[in-house]
């Protein structure tokens, strides 16, 4: 049995191979930091997640790498409009630096409360100018660009393989752009890899370069990071969606003419989130963060469990009655760990056992199918022929991929005012003041308390 992942460069099924046999080169494209990142980013951030901790499971280490795009992305995706942080810096009075360090430490910070495992390398466009200006010298001296008014474009004519990612014929896609056309462009699909044009001289972040002072593309820092930290072959590349037909397609062709060989195996790509009948997006301001969710009394692992509810290549509709029902279940699991725990039972069906094991990493393996597998775990949780025990080990063993972090379910901390009621119940039992002990277990129970009395003390769990 392999992982079997969906390559959007084929549109098939494939089993999973790796280049080096020990080790998987993953690239994920980060966040523009201009804004917060909403629960629809968070969506791709944790299915990737999810992909990085089924690699490991296999015994792969994974190299996982991803940028933070704090230059070069527009309003639009095409170079058209002006830099996203750049607008953001003027609005808010800010140096555009210190916008970017705030929104990545936020970024960070539901990366923690998600469980979400911290890539190897985290790196910065603005860190790398020099990398991009490098790779640009490259693919200008191979001959796919040319400078018009200033700005340095990436000749798509020339590259043969320019469709492979996206399959819209390029004509398609040029009637397909409702947006205002860049006139200086010889074809609407080139794309900028340096922009020193006049148009952007109110840019604070700038830099020079053999074309001018300016500033880099947004597909270029990718390009220059991944063969950065990853040399010149991918295993996998992830992203959303909407990165298939210019982000991604962008990077593919200039890394391709950088190497002069095919740059990544395994094209990944996660479904949106959608919120409101659209795409949840930071430009229309029509999204929800983290926070707000924890404010309406979520936490970001009921958010991450209603991910899960949804494979990661269909959309996921978002609405809060959604994510009751993610919560509720998620805290009715948490209770059943817990019980589990605290009534351990001698093993009762090793074939049971094995089964639920196989039925779902099989899944997880498929494609990281994440709906099937929650179905089996709580088939599993139901079952009466399997012991508390074999279901906490398998659980256990599940949360490996699932990052619920369940070790975490049985050590919070109390208040000082429960652990003196957890005592006082203690000294009741011992005095044989049953009614009293019974008391205030029933009045701990009702504060989500549950006591466990064992041979010589009394444990207790949060429910
Ligand atoms: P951005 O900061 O817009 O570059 O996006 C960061 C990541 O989030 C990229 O991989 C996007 O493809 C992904 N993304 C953006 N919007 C959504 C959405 N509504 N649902 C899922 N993923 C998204
Ligand atoms: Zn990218």
């Amino acid at each position: 049995m392999g992982l079997f992942l969906f390559n959007t460069l084929t549109r098939k099924i494939e089993k999973f191979y790796s280049i080096s046999k020990k080790e998987v080169r993953l690239y994920c494209c980060g966040p523009t930091v201009y804004d917060n990142v909403h629960i629809g980013n968070l969506r791709t951030y944790i299915f990737e997640d999810f992909l990085k901790r089924a690699l490991l499971k296999i015994g792969y280490s994974v190299n996982h790498v991803i940028n933070i795009t704090d230059v070069g992305h527009l309003e639009t995706d095409i170079d058209y409009g002006r830099d996203k942080i750049d607008l953001a810096s003027k609005k808010k009075n800010k140096s555009p630096w210190k916008i970017a360090k705030y929104y990545e430490d936020l970024f960070f910070l539901d990366f923690m409360k998600l469980n979400l495992l911290y890539p190897k390398i985290v790196c910065k466009a603005t860190d790398h100018i020099q990398d991009m200006q490098s790779m640009i010298k490259i693919i200008k001296d191979k001959g796919f660009s040319y400078i018009i008014n200033g700005n340095m474009y990436f000749k798509i004519s020339k590259f043969q393989k320019y469709n492979d990612l996206s399959k819209v014929p390029k004509k398609c896609r040029y009637k397909s752009y409702r947006v205002k056309i860049d006139k200086m462009k010889k074809n609407q699909l080139d794309f900028v890899l340096w922009f020193s044009n006049s148009k952007f001289v109110y840019q604070i972040m700038r830099w020079s370069s053999p074309w001018g002072i300016g500033f880099p593309g947004w597909h270029i820092e990718c390009s220059a990071m991944a063969a950065k930290y990853l040399g010149s072959k991918i295993d996998i590349h992830v992203g959303g969606v909407d990165h298939i037909s210019v982000h991604h397609t962008n990077e593919k062709a200039q890394s391709e003419v950088y190497f002069g060989f095919k740059w990544v195996n395994f094209w990944i790509h996660g479904e949106f989130l959608i919120f409101n009948n659209a795409k949840m997006s930071k430009s229309t301001g029509k999204y929800l963060t983290i926070r707000e969710l924890e404010k309406q009394g979520f936490s970001a692992l009921h958010y991450k469990y209603l991910c899960f509810s949804s494979h990661y290549r269909s959309q996921l509709l978002f609405t809060f009655e959604a994510l009751n029902a993610s919560k509720k279940a998620f805290e009715l699991l948490r209770n059943r760990i817990i019980f589990w725990k605290m009534y351990p039972e001698k093993r009762k069906s090793l074939f049971l056992y094995n089964f639920y094991k196989n039925q779902f990493w099989n899944s997880i393996f498929n494609d990281l199918n994440t709906p099937k597998a929650l179905s089996i775990i709580w088939r599993m949780s139901k079952d009466r022929e399997i012991g508390n025990s074999e279901k906490l080990e398998l659980l256990e063993e599940f949360d490996s991929v699932l990052g619920f972090n369940i070790s975490n379910f049985f050590k919070s901390k109390l208040n000082k005012k429960k652990l003196f009621l957890i005592k006082e119940r203690e000294c009741s039992r011992k005095n044989k003041e049953y009614n009293q002990a019974d008391k205030i277990r029933i009045a701990l129970l009702k504060k989500g308390i549950m006591l466990k009395d064992l041979h010589f003390k009394t444990d207790w769990y949060l429910l």
